[in-house]
């Protein structure tokens, strides 16, 4: 048997980290001081320890199953029905059966912020195919397996988010849409591990990742903007990227800070010569990028548009969302 239990690079072991480059926002709930931790499996909560799956499970034996990361901020879960619906979407394009409705999925989701006193927190959705035998044929699962993983994240430090991001690009190329679409978040991170170590055996904390023809497509857990005049640029989903929700939330924002955004193939060299860039995603917010290769982005520090796009973005955190 397997634990289902926080990964090192992702999800902090101890619970005790605060949303990164944020305070903390000041809750009436009390927050878990660590300890006792509840994850939901299967239709119910169990404690962590006893959190589960079988050595059969196909999402451990093959990276066959689905994922979603979801923020809560002061018991507003942010943008959780577009997770639940990308959810939907990544397991109904591999013929994965979610065992349950988007309204079930919407209240486990919540249960499992309140259940462990959580209104900051970082929640994990995952459904694999299930137990099956040791052959790939999806057929022989009978049931998906399904747990939910409430907890805090932080993935960079607050000293990165004020001095900005150093990037390096890999050799590691996205997956190619035509083989595995990176639209489908699936279990199966291979490809954007193999560009993480190459990052950091560089020496560098984040990579871009280029497509077979060179264009940028994304980060290892993050999509990619550039800031050039009054334009707000990022690829389109067809060169090979995730359809993110924080992607999508800082286009919508864009609009009220007078950028004109637009979905663009990029060159490195339209990086190199940005003005400013930065990358969102939901565990990481928007992170400003200074140094791409060892060229200099812009000024060399974060960027005037980035820094009024990370505080739209806090106030929205703040305002909008599914209330526990
Ligand atoms: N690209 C990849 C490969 C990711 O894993 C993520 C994180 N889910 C993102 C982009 C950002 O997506 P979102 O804003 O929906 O978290």
């Amino acid at each position: 048997m397997a634990t289902a239990r926080a990964s090192t690079t992702s999800l902090t072991a101890n619970g005790t980290a605060a949303a990164a480059g944020r305070q903390p926002s000041g809750s009436p709930r009390k927050e878990r001081q660590g300890g006792s931790m509840k994850i939901y499996l299967n239709g119910k909560f169990v404690e962590k320890s006893e959190a589960t799956v079988s050595v059969f499970d196909h999402g451990l034996l093959y990276g066959d199953g689905v994922f979603e990361g979801i923020r809560s901020y002061g018991g507003l879960v942010f943008k959780l029905r577009e997770h639940i619906d990308r959810l939907f979407e990544s397991a109904h394009t591999i013929m994965l059966r979610v065992p349950h409705t988007k309204d079930e999925c919407v209240e486990i989701v919540k249960q499992s912020l309140r259940i462990n006193h959580l209104t900051d927190g970082y929640i994990r959705m995952v459904v694999t195919r299930g137990t099956g035998d040791l052959g790939l044929d999806p057929r022989k699962c009978a049931q998906p397996t399904v747990f939910v993983i409430a907890d805090k994240i932080r993935l960079y430090s607050k000293k990165l988010y004020e001095e900005g991001l150093s990037l390096i690009t890999v050799a590691t190329q996205r997956n190619v849409p035509e083989a595995l679409n990176p639209q489908i978040k699936s279990l199966n991170y291979l490809n954007n591990i193999l560009a993480k170590i190459e990052a950091v055996t560089a020496g560098f904390e984040e990579a871009i990742m280029l497509s077979s023809s060179g264009y940028v497509t994304e980060c290892t857990g993050e999509n990619i903007f550039i800031v050039k005049g009054k334009r707000l640029l990022t690829p389109p989903p067809y060169i090979g990227v995730l359809r993110g929700i924080t992607r999508q939330t800082v286009m919508d924002l864009a609009a009220s800070l007078k950028l004109q955004v637009s979905e663009e193939l990029l060159t490195r060299h339209d990086l190199f010569n940005a003005d400013e860039c930065f990358l969102t995603g939901t565990a990481a917010e928007i992170v400003p990028v200074v140094s791409i290769d060892g060229r200099t982005i812009g000024q060399g520090k974060p960027g005037p548009s980035t820094k009024r796009l990370i505080e739209a973005f806090r106030k929205v955190t703040q305002t909008d969302g599914v209330r526990l």
